[in-house]
């Protein structure tokens, strides 16, 4: 059996398996593609230390980073269950085989709900962004779109409408579901311009980026056109963790609930990332949580009883 198995191999799962190994546990990395959300990044500049790399270049740097330990990795595999066995767990693979460790690090990630409309993957990081924190410097000076009223498209927009010379946000809904607080505060900006009950049919482009977003009136039925650069699409984040439901403790969206030290409902299991309720899904967040998880399994491991 593993002393660390970590499930997952995006920034987080990468951190864990290098604080473990750095340990002399024996560990174990299962993970369906190593890299991550970073695999489908272009450009990312807030590394901190790292001014300019690219998602393909940091996810190999991760892969190398890991495998200068002795880290057994598992690639392309998934995690289909997790289950208490005798003094630890058993982690069930799609390929039907099982592995079993004395502590887990869930780090599974989340993936942006996409709309789901034509020209949305075709210019993906060529107009359409998902994270504001990332991508909002890129857009400066330019037209840009937010869709969804909820809590996280307002809080975008907010943010971008410093940055960008005009947000317009698109809202499915007749009305915007964001704290009220946050709705004033979107109100007042001189830049910003809402449109709701519009259904967005599709991404524009020019074959190279995006040049605007095409929008049914939901009460005319009318079409309409938006000319701009970019669209933050924010409809929602959802964790990888529907394999878990039942397991430990989720919130009501999926994420795997953990305290200051990565701990789950679970004695024994850790989690870090975006898979977990830490807010501000990001690189560096991720790969700072899945250092202190790492640390807290150790710490959890020299506590046992002796066998
Ligand atoms: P992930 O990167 O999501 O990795 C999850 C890992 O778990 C993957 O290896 C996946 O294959 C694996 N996995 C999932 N389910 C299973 C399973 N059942 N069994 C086995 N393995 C499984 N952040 C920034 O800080 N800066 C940026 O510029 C930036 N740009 C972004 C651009 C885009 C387009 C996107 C989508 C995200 C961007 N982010 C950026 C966010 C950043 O990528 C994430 O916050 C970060 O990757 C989270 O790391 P993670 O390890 O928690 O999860």
């Amino acid at each position: 059996p593993f002393d660390v198995l970590v499930i997952g191999g995006g920034p987080a799962g990468a951190a864990a398996a290098v604080y473990a190994a750095r340990k002399g546990v024996r560990t174990g990395v299962v993970a369906e593609r190593f890299g991550g959300q970073v695999l489908d990044t272009m450009a990312i500049e807030n590394l901190i230390s790292v001014p300019h790399t690219e998602g393909p270049q940091l996810a190999r740097a991760l892969e190398t980073h890991v495998r200068q330990y002795d880290v057994q990795i598992m690639a392309a595999q998934a995690a289909t269950a997790l289950s208490a066995v005798d003094g630890g767990f058993r982690v069930d693979l799609a390929s039907g085989a099982a592995l079993t460790a004395t502590s887990v690090i869930l780090s599974t990630g989340a993936r942006w709900r996409k709309m789901g409309v034509p020209g949305e993957d075709q210019y993906l990081n060529k107009g359409v962004a998902f994270c504001p924190h990332c991508d909002g410097p890129l857009f400066k000076g330019k037209r840009i779109a937010v869709i969804g009223g909820g809590n996280s498209g307002v809080e975008a927009a907010i943010d971008l409408a410093g940055l960008v010379s005009h947000v317009t946000l698109i809202e499915f809904d007749s009305v915007l579901r964001a704290d009220d607080v946050l709705q004033r505060k979107l109100r007042s900006l001189p830049n910003v311009s809402v449109i709701t009950q519009a259904r967005t049919t599709e991404v524009l482009g020019d074959g190279t980026r995006v040049t605007g977003l095409r929008y049914e009136d939901r009460q005319s039925g009318a079409v309409r056109d938006v000319a701009l650069e970019g669209i933050f699409v924010q409809i929602g984040l959802v964790p990888n963790t529907d394999w878990l439901k039942g397991t430990l403790a989720l919130t009501p969206r999926g994420e795997i609930e953990v305290d200051a030290h990565g701990a789950t409902s679970l004695t024994g299991v850790f989690a870090a990332g975006d898979c977990t309720t830490v807010p501000y899904k990001q690189i560096v967040i991720a790969m700072g949580e899945g250092a202190k998880a790492s640390l807290a399994a150790f710490d959890h491991l020299i506590r046992l009883p002796l066998s």
